[in-house]
């Protein structure tokens, strides 16, 4: 079997050890049961089809085996699918509902009607359109080329070899009624094919909503600072930009700090890195707490990070920063170790007209420069 399978594309057998092992079993249980929803929905359409026939067979058109053969034939190519699916063997493969083998078994048991009963062969070549109706919603190209071609060779044997008198017979009114209705179902169930399309792409396009969530939370994960939990330097880079974009555009003020630990070599080398990392969430978590919302945070790289102060003219920041910085000093660090001191240096720049994220930065950072120069535990503006 595997040999066959692996003739169509998308059909074969997955890689290596077989996909089946290595998905998630929610996923897998998810499948059978769609599967077996598939299967009951094939079998409904044989039922219809058959009822249909047997009026055939009380119009004298053919006799009761026909619609008998072609219910139990319907079954019994369905039970085998079914019994593949339980088995799992649909898991090992790519396209775990075997398409193309389904349209060339339900193809083929259409032709062999045809020729069984070719009086009505207009009734088994509408389920054919049926069966690719139903399988094109799942079929990549290559497969449907495939399933097309073995049809088409199929039909076009029946046509030109054979001499059966293919038909749709209407020469009274109950095989007028019968063909009537045989398009009827055939229709309704081309229709209920559409709906069940439309139902997957609304699937398709939930599919696409939660990945595109998902997305975002990784991509808000990939802008967080593993250490700190505050913006990395990406991210914070970022919204500088966008901070000064807006800023620009708005004619509003918007200041800068950039904020450096004091000593904090010192702190490494006295109490251990551990300690210093553990220093270091506790600082941003306390700045984080004491700033607004449209504030942001982020780490700048090591032990320097920036905050971006939107709406911020250079008095009110200079007020905001000292704030931040006496909260830190003032924080009982003696939990990390006895007489432990933390304090912090800020360099304030507030943002010139058309001026860019690396001069405005520069200013920001020769001020931080300043404050250390001045002893640290200090602020310093320009
Ligand atoms: P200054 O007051 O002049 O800023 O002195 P400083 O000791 O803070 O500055 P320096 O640049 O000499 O040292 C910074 C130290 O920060 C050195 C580095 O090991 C430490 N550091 C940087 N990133 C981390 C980190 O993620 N964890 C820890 N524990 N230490 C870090
Ligand atoms: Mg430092
Ligand atoms: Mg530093």
């Amino acid at each position: 079997m595997n040999s066959a399978a692996s003739s169509f594309q998308g059909q074969g057998p997955g890689s290596a050890a077989g996909l089946a092992s290595g998905l998630p079993s929610e996923l897998l249980k998810r499948r059978v049961e769609s599967r077996r929803q598939t299967y009951a929905a094939q079998a409904a359409s044989y039922m219809l089809s058959a009822i249909v026939l047997l009026l055939y067979v009380y119009a004298g058109t053919i006799t009761v085996v026909i619609p008998a053969a072609f219910f139990l034939g319907g079954l019994s190519l369905i039970g085998v699918f079914a019994i593949l699916s339980e088995m799992g063997v649909n898991d090992v493969f790519e396209d775990h509902h075997l398409t193309v083998f389904q349209v060339v078994g339900h193809v083929a048991l259409q032709l062999g009607f045809l020729l069984a009963a070719p009086k009505i062969g207009y009734a088994f070549l509408n389920v054919v359109f049926l069966v690719f109706g139903v399988a094109a919603l799942r079929m990549t190209p290559r497969q449907a080329a495939m399933a097309w071609t073995l049809t088409a060779i199929g039909v076009v044997a029946i046509f030109l070899m054979t001499h059966l008198p293919l038909g749709m017979p209407v020469a009274t009114p109950a095989e007028r009624l019968c063909a009537a209705l045989c398009f009827v179902v055939s229709i309704g169930q081309c229709a209920f094919v559409g709906l069940y399309g439309d139902s997957l792409r609304q699937k398709l396009h939930l599919r696409g909503v939660e990945l595109s969530e998902a997305y975002e939370r990784i991509e808000e994960l990939a802008e967080l600072d593993e250490l700190t939990g505050s913006f990395n330097r990406r991210c914070i880079m970022r919204m500088l930009d966008d901070e000064i974009d807006r800023t620009h555009r708005s004619e509003t003020p918007c200041s800068i700090a950039l904020i450096d630990l004091d000593w904090f070599k010192r702190i490494n080398d006295a109490y251990g890195h551990p300690t210093g990392d553990e220093v270091l969430r506790t600082f941003a978590i306390t700045i984080f707490a004491n700033i607004r919302n449209l504030d942001r945070f982020g780490r700048y790289g090591g032990e320097e990070f920036l905050l971006v102060l939107p709406g911020t003219a250079d008095g009110e920041a200079a007020r905001i920063i000292d704030r931040l910085r006496a909260i830190i000093a003032d924080l009982d660090w003696s939990a990390f170790s006895p007489g432990m001191q933390v304090t912090m240096s800020a360099g304030i720049a507030s943002l010139r007209p058309e001026e860019s994220s690396d001069t405005f930065l520069a200013r920001a950072d020769s001020a931080l420069y300043a404050a250390k120069a001045g002893g640290r535990n200090r602020i310093a503006s320009v």
